[in-house]
């Protein structure tokens, strides 16, 4: 098995385990899919820095032109850090933004405020005011679309905590247009993550669309519609065509858009980098309990938390497979919670203690959600660009973990 032109076997003999490795020649296509799907349009992609916010990652997509979606001060430090020049590429989301936060954002000039709520708003205009800097900013709108995905990553309908009543957004322009350190910029919308068809998308954006019109005829002159991130993966073995679902969704996007003559931002998040990524394993022991069988690994849920908090699938393949039946297994890591699993009743080929194994599909929410429950470090992350590979995050160490504490 390989990672680019790097073998996995390798790479984590070289930087031990559990590992990250990702692809850079995959999320750098990745990007490509969604500029060249959008060209007809001018367009702006900005990564959803939440799903993988690895410097490296982030410094990668800046220099192919990427802009970013972040949720936090912390993230727009990290633009800043490695992509200075990006900061006028970035959107802010979120729907708890600090004052502290939002002078962060005004000062570094970023692109535009997506504000989630009449009070959020106020104190935008505010600390711009304060700054004597001009906010701009689209108002996140709540289309109250339904889009089939996980529960807990469903944001457009009205019971969810984001975004604003799209019927009441009209109104909360009209009345931030005498502010004169407001600019009203755009309009946003996300819908969710890891939704599978494109239709729930153009239900959303002809809503958006339609608010981008009436804003117009109100002297309300947008230059933005920002469709949110969203578009969903496939995490089971198969044949899966990147361009042609990147296409669909463009299709879809640009149809509900009709005659809008401004620019379309998108925030993609896992499509950009949750299959360019792999968490490397070894496992440690396999026993049997009852009629169960365990493979016990070296990676946990504090590195992985996706199968316990979503209960997503991941696909697990043994690196150098041995001869023999598939058996039906949980893959489990040494974490002492039941929810500790990476799988449950899964046929796995063969394997003994000391193999290697390669849970797939984890470049996005993999890193990004890690702690270090357990007091456990968290794990190295290796960058593959063609045939070189190259640590992009060391290992943490009993140090990095104890500093901060004071007995
Ligand atoms: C999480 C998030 C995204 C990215 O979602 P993906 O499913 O990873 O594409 C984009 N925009 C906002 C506002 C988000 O919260």
């Amino acid at each position: 098995m390989h990672c680019g032109g790097a073998s996995l076997d390798s790479l984590a003999r070289r930087f031990g385990t559990p590992l990250y490795v990702y692809s850079a020649d995959q999320i750098v296509e990745r990007l490509g899919l969604f500029q060249q799907a959008l060209a007809s349009r001018e367009h702006l992609v900005c990564y959803a820095v939440k799903a993988n916010s690895a410097l490296a990652i982030l410094k990668l997509l800046a220099e192919r032109g990427a802009g970013f979606d972040i949720v936090s001060g912390g993230e727009l430090e990290r633009v800043l850090a490695v992509a200075p020049e990006a900061a006028g590429r970035v959107v802010f989301s979120g729907v708890g933004k600090t004052a502290a936060e939002i002078d962060l954002a005004l000062k570094a000039g970023i692109l535009q405020f997506n504000v989630e709520s009449e009070s959020e708003l106020k104190l935008l205009a505010a600390r711009a005011r304060r700054l004597r800097i001009r906010a701009r900013f689209a108002l996140r709108v709540n289309p109250d679309v339904f889009a089939e995905t996980h529960p807990y990553i469903s944001t457009g309908l009205s019971e969810h905590k984001f975004g604003i009543d799209i019927r009441r957004a009209l109104g909360i322009y009209k009345s931030a247009a005498s502010d004169r350190w407001l600019e009203a910029h755009g309009v946003s919308v996300h819908i969710g993550s890891q939704i599978r068809s494109a239709a729930p998308f153009g239900k959303a954006i002809e809503r958006v669309s339609r608010l981008a019109r009436q804003l117009r005829r109100e002297g309300v002159a947008i230059e933005a519609i920002d469709a949110g991130g969203g578009l969903g993966i496939d995490y089971h073995a198969g044949a899966f065509d990147a361009a042609e679902k990147v296409g669909e969704y463009a299709a879809a996007v640009e149809e509900a858009l009709g005659d809008f003559p401004g620019r379309l931002l998108v925030e993609p998040g896992r499509f950009l980098v949750a299959q360019a990524g792999a968490l490397m394993a070894r496992v440690l022991y396999v026993k049997r309990n009852g009629k169960k069988t365990f493979v016990i690994v070296d990676a946990a849920m504090n590195d992985l938390i996706r199968p316990a908090l979503y209960q997503a699938w991941h696909e697990i393949v043994p690196v150098r497979p041995r001869a023999g039946k598939p058996r039906m297994v949980d893959v489990v890591g040494p974490v002492c919670e039941s929810g500790d699993f990476f799988a449950r009743d899964r046929k796995l080929a063969p394997v003994e203690p000391g193999d290697l194994v390669a849970l797939l599909d984890a470049g996005a929410y993999g890193m990004a959600q890690s702690s270090n429950y357990n007091t456990r470090p968290r794990p190295a992350e290796v960058l593959v660009e063609g045939k070189k590979a190259r640590l992009i995050r060391r290992r943490e160490t009993m140090a990095d973990l104890l500093g901060p504490e004071q007995a």
